[in-house]
C-alpha cells in the first residue's frame, strides 16, 4: 500500500478540525503513525491513555497480516499451506470469508499471487500475459481456503491477501477498545478508512471529507456522519501507466486483471469497519450498473460514487449529508431503492 502520505495527513487535518469546533474546546489527544503501509490518525476526546493501546493493536495486527512480511501469519500460511493462526486472525479470516460470499466473489482474499504478478507488491510492475493472467484467475477462488476453529489450509497456487480488508478490521478492533474505555469521542484515520466514534458535548456531527481523485490532498465532497464506518477505494493512489494505459491496484477477481470499468472512486457508509472496507473495494469492481442492483437489493449501508466522466451517484440513505465542494463542478445524481 503506498498511500500518499500527504493526502492522507491532509484528511487527518481537516477532520480534527471538524471534530475540533464540535467538541466545544476539549482538547483531543491526537497522534500519528505508520502501520499498513500508510499513515494513521487517532484523534480521541475524554481518554490520554487509550491512543497508545489502540495504536499497539493495530500495529500487532499489521504484523499479523502483512502478507508481505515474512514473519507474519499470513505469510507463513501462504508458504506453508496449512497452519494455525491466531484467535484475532482466525475471526478476521472468518469473517472475511463471508464477506466474498455476501459480495458474489467481487471480494476475493485470493488475489495475491494476481497481486503479485502485477507487480503490486514490489513496485516492479509488469503486464502478465493472457495465459498467465488465465492461470491466475483460475487459481483465485476463496471456497478453497479451509477454516476450522484456529486451522487454515489453502491448496497450491493459492494465496491469501487480506489488504483489502485489514484498515477496516483495524477500525473494528479500535471501536471494541474506546467502547470500553473513557473515551468521549473520537475520529479514526486508518489511511482513509475513517471510524467515528462517540457523541460530541454540541450534538453537532463528525464531517468526513472524500478524496479528490484528481488531487488526492483536497476534497471533492463532504458527509455529515453520525457513528460508523467510511471507506473509500480509489484507484488514483496505487497504479502503474504502461502504453498510456493505467493499470490499478484493485482487481476483478473472475480475470486477474485491474478494475477497468470508468470508477474514479467508491465510498460505502456502514457501520462495520470490514465490510466497509471489504464492500468498498467489491463493489469499485462491480462497477456502477451491478453496484446501483446490489445496492437495491441489498440493505445496510449506503454509496458516494464517482466516475471518471465526473458524475457523482449518491444513494438515497445519505443524500442530505452530502455536500459536494464548491471547486467541483460534478453531477450530482440520487440512487433510490426501489
Ligand atoms: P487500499 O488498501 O488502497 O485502501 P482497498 O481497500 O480497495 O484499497 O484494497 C486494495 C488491496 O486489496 C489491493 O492492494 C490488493 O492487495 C487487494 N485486492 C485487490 N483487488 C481485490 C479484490 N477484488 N478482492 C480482495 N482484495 C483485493
Ligand atoms: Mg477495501
Amino acid at each position: 500500500m503506498r498511500k500518499s502520505t500527504k493526502s492522507a495527513l491532509c484528511a487527518a487535518i481537516i477532520i480534527m478540525l471538524f471534530a475540533l469546533s464540535a467538541c466545544g474546546g476539549t482538547k483531543p489527544e491526537s497522534s500519528s503513525f505508520q502501520a499498513m503501509d500508510t499513515l494513521m490518525t487517532l484523534t480521541v476526546y475524554g481518554d490520554e491513555e487509550i491512543g497508545a493501546e489502540i495504536k499497539e493493536e493495530i500495529l500487532s495486527l499489521d504484523r499479523a497480516l502483512d502478507a508481505t512480511d515474512e514473519n507474519s501469519e499470513i505469510h507463513h500460511l501462504n508458504t506453508e499451506k496449512s497452519a494455525a493462526v491466531s484467535e484475532d486472525t482466525a475471526d478476521l479470516l472468518n469473517r472475511s470469508l463471508q464477506l466474498c460470499g455476501d459480495l458474489d466473489g467481487f471480494f476475493d482474499i485470493t488475489v495475491y499471487p494476481a497481486v503479485t504478478a502485477w507487480g503490486f507488491t514490489t513496485g516492479e510492475y509488469r503486464v502478465p500475459s493472457d495465459s498467465e493472467l488465465k492461470t491466475l484467475a483460475d487459481h483465485i477462488d476463496y471456497t478453497a481456503v479451509k477454516l476450522s476453529d484456529n486451522g487454515v489450509r489453502i491448496p497450491d497456487g493459492v494465496m491469501l491477501d487480506l489488504g483489502a480488508v485489514a484498515k477496516g478490521y483495524a477500525a473494528d478492533r479500535s471501536i471494541e477498545l474506546l467502547n470500553n474505555s473513557k473515551a468521549q469521542a473520537a475520529v479514526l484515520n486508518l489511511g482513509g478508512t475513517i471510524g467515528l466514534f462517540g457523541k460530541k458535548p454540541d450534538g453537532s456531527r463528525f464531517k468526513v471529507g472524500i478524496a479528490d481523485p484528481e488531487n488526492p490532498a483536497g476534497y471533492f465532497g463532504y458527509l455529515s456522519c453520525d457513528l460508523g464506518i467510511v471507506a473509500t477505494s480509489g484507484g488514483y493512489e496505487r497504479y502503474f501507466e504502461r502504453d498510456g494505459k493505467r493499470y490499478i491496484h484493485i482487481l476483478d477477481p473472475a480475470t486477474a486483471k485491474p478494475a477497468d470499468n470508468h470508477i474514479a472512486s467508491f465510498t460505502i457508509v456502514t457501520d462495520n469497519g470490514a465490510k466497509a472496507d471489504a464492500m468498498s473495494t467489491a463493489l469499485f469492481v462491480m462497477g456502477l450498473d451491478k453496484a446501483t442492483d446490489y445496492y437495491r437489493t441489498h440493505d445496510g449501508f449506503d454509496c458516494v460514487i464517482l466516475t471518471d466522466d465526473g458524475s457523482l451517484y449518491i444513494t438515497e440513505g445519505i443524500y442530505d449529508d452530502f455536500t459536494l465542494d464548491s471547486g467541483h463542478r460534478y453531477t450530482v445524481n440520487r440512487i433510490n431503492k426501489p
